[in-house]
């Protein structure tokens, strides 16, 4: 069922905004046009299905690599414009453009190919893989290709000095006026929610390790729910630990992950040492910092898991261990 949760997401689709930051993001969107090209061979000649096309831009990157028919269906009103630039393109005999939820619309023949910009912040905010997978259930010819198909949640330990100066140091003096009292409140306001922000790979601390892996062929909606992952890290420098950074890539690889030339195999990534993209990396700052020896293990376990007050909402938990000691971080992102 459509819930008021989803018509307000729907609605924040319908503006131009979002999709001026999607088309302006040349790596997220020339990733997915060199992905088509890569499979223009499998793709040429076949039914594609795009699930929440937006403006219609894979639609139409799929529709040039030679696809006979695409199915673009997108549930905001954007899609009206998405028919628009259709018909600009003299692609409306191709390109079937289909106003309402992929859950919901009628398509009465099987696909070869699903392509979808499902991705969110920390990769399952606003969790609308749901929907890929529905319409991989429904649609999806055995043997058939998802674009992308594999997808990878990391975590590191992360120092951020600038940002822990620039919103809590900056209480001890004000213009000479001691306003330390405003510390905590400070640290409430700035960290309590997770932050998406650009950090660079000198804030990174180690290696990341995996919270998760999705296979886009296989995954099942019930594992989505609540992923755990186990991490034990070790700090390369001493220093002090601020969070932990989360960020993605997805991988677009043929069905069974079987490639002509895996090394060709297009990547979109979203972490600190890549590329920025819109995705940014997402950051839960801790309300104190930990001073880290070199080599320290910091040890524990992360969990996200959909919001019952809202599927679309994620909660965000991590106990650690560090120095002996043991702490919970425990955020929502809304
Ligand atoms: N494919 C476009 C837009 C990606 S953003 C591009 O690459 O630029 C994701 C889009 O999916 C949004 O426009 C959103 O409204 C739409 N969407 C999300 N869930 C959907 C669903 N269940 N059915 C149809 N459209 C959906």
């Amino acid at each position: 069922p459509c819930t008021d949760f989803d018509l307000a997401y729907f609605k924040a689709y319908s503006h131009l905004g979002v999709h001026e930051e999607m088309l302006k993001d040349r790596v997220r969107t020339e990733s997915y046009r060199n992905a088509i090209r890569q499979h223009q061979d499998f793709i040429a000649g076949k039914v594609v299905l795009d699930v929440g096309c937006g403006t219609g831009v894979l639609s139409i990157f799929c529709a040039l690599a030679g696809a006979r028919r695409v199915y673009a269906v997108e549930a905001s009103d954007i899609a009206v414009q998405a028919a628009d630039i259709v018909n600009e393109n003299n692609l409306s005999d191709k390109i079937i453009v289909l106003h309402g939820r992929v859950e919901d619309v009628d398509i009465d023949e099987q696909v070869d190919v699903i392509i979808s910009e499902w991705m969110g912040y920390i990769l399952l905010y606003e969790s609308m893989l749901a929907s890929v997978i529905f319409a991989r259930d429904k649609w999806l010819k055995p043997g058939g290709l998802i674009l992308p198909s594999h997808a990878t949640l990391y975590m590191a330990p992360i120092t951020n000095p600038e940002r822990y100066h620039d919103s809590i140091d900056f209480w001890q003096d004000v213009y000479g006026i001691k306003m330390s009292s405003m510390k905590s409140l400070a640290k409430q306001c700035a960290f309590i929610e997770p932050s998406v922000e650009t950090i660079t790979g000198e804030s990174v601390l180690t290696w990341p390790c995996v919270v998760m892996q999705v296979d886009c062929y296989t995954i099942r909606v019930e594992e989505l729910q609540s992923i755990t992952a186990n991490f034990e890290f070790s700090s390369m420098l001493q220093a002090p630990l601020h969070g932990f950074g989360f960020w993605f890539d997805v991988e677009f690889n043929g069905p069974m992950g079987i490639e002509a030339n895996s090394d060709a195999t297009v990547v979109l990534s979203t972490a600190p040492e890549d590329s920025p993209t819109h995705w940014q990396q997402t950051i839960l700052y801790l309300f104190d910092p930990i001073e880290l020896k070199k080599d320290q293990i910091i040890e524990g376990s992360v969990t996200l898991s959909q919001s019952i007050e809202n599927a679309r909402f994620l909660n965000i938990h991590i106990q650690y261990c560090c120095g002996g000691r043991s702490f919970v971080k425990q955020s929502t992102m809304r």
